[in-house]
């Protein structure tokens, strides 16, 4: 048995609670008797999870269900088995559910044929579908079901009190979820999530990468400029609202005047 090392009241996550970096953030739930997970990340980490979860003292039946917060890969390959193993439902928004279901390559990022990246991803029922606005209850604690489309248009947050459970919409140091056409991603959408992150009484970020911190304005502003500045740039090609550079040399052509 190891000691519950909670990161913030009921919270949990794997990472931290192994003392190493094991892949995406796992967060547990634990609402007393029950509980849930956030993701459940690659596939050849799933044992040593399970094993953490056992060696904390949760029975594998107490798990209510599994959050998925978006399709990707690295947060969805160990699903199907960890499903299995812990018979529970897996839950994630619509827009998620088509990636999930049929094991979508392309939309969870696991063939990059330009950098050859193949990683196998089974194919996982979505019992549930959840969206902006629900409420899930495990045991004693509450999570409250945002939508916030940008990485992906099924990238879903959860906040619990003073917590949100971020996903891939902002990091530590200000980078953002990959921004991808292929990948659904909307630099416009992706601002408004960013504003509404920014906006609320959220007081902590726990993020589906790397360290939990505290919600600062600056950082989110920092980030937002930076992503209106991509949707008027050629930098994310088609994810670009427009491209004014084009638009200005449109009228000097038009003028017939060379400027340079
Ligand atoms: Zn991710």
């Amino acid at each position: 048995m190891i000691q519950r090392r909670y990161v913030f009241p009921g919270v949990l996550e794997m990472n931290y609670q192994s003392g190493r970096r094991m892949g995406v953030n796992i967060y547990l739930i634990d609402g007393g008797s029950e509980y849930a997970l956030i993701d459940v990340g690659f596939l050849d980490e799933l044992p040593d999870v399970l094993e953490l979860i056992r060696q904390m003292d949760f029975s594998l039946s107490a798990c209510k269900l599994i959050i998925a917060t978006h399709a990707d890969v690295d947060h969805t390959q160990g699903l199907t088995r960890a499903r299995e193993v812990l018979r529970c439902e897996v839950v994630a928004h619509p827009k998620s559910v088509p990636a999930i279901e049929e094991g979508d390559e392309i939309l969870t990022y696991a063939r990059i044929d330009a950098q050859g990246i193949r990683i196998p991803i089974p194919r996982c029922k979505v019992d549930r579908t959840i969206d902006e606005g629900d409420r899930i209850q495990i045991g004693d604690r509450q999570l409250e079901v945002w939508s916030t489309p940008g990485h992906t248009a099924g990238q879903l947050a959860m906040r619990m009190g003073n917590l949100l459970f971020s996903g891939d919409n902002i990091f530590r140091d200000g980078c953002v979820g990959v921004i991808d056409a292929h990948h659904g991603s909307s630099l416009v959408d992706y601002i408004t999530s960013l504003e509404r992150i920014r906006d609320s009484d959220v007081e902590y970020l726990l993020p589906s990468h790397g360290p939990i911190f505290r919600k600062e304005n600056r950082l989110l502003d920092s980030t937002i400029s930076r992503l209106r500045a991509y949707s008027h740039m050629s930098d994310f090609g088609t994810c670009a609202v427009d491209w004014p550079l084009m638009d200005e040399w449109e009228e000097d052509l038009a003028s017939g005047e060379f400027r340079f």
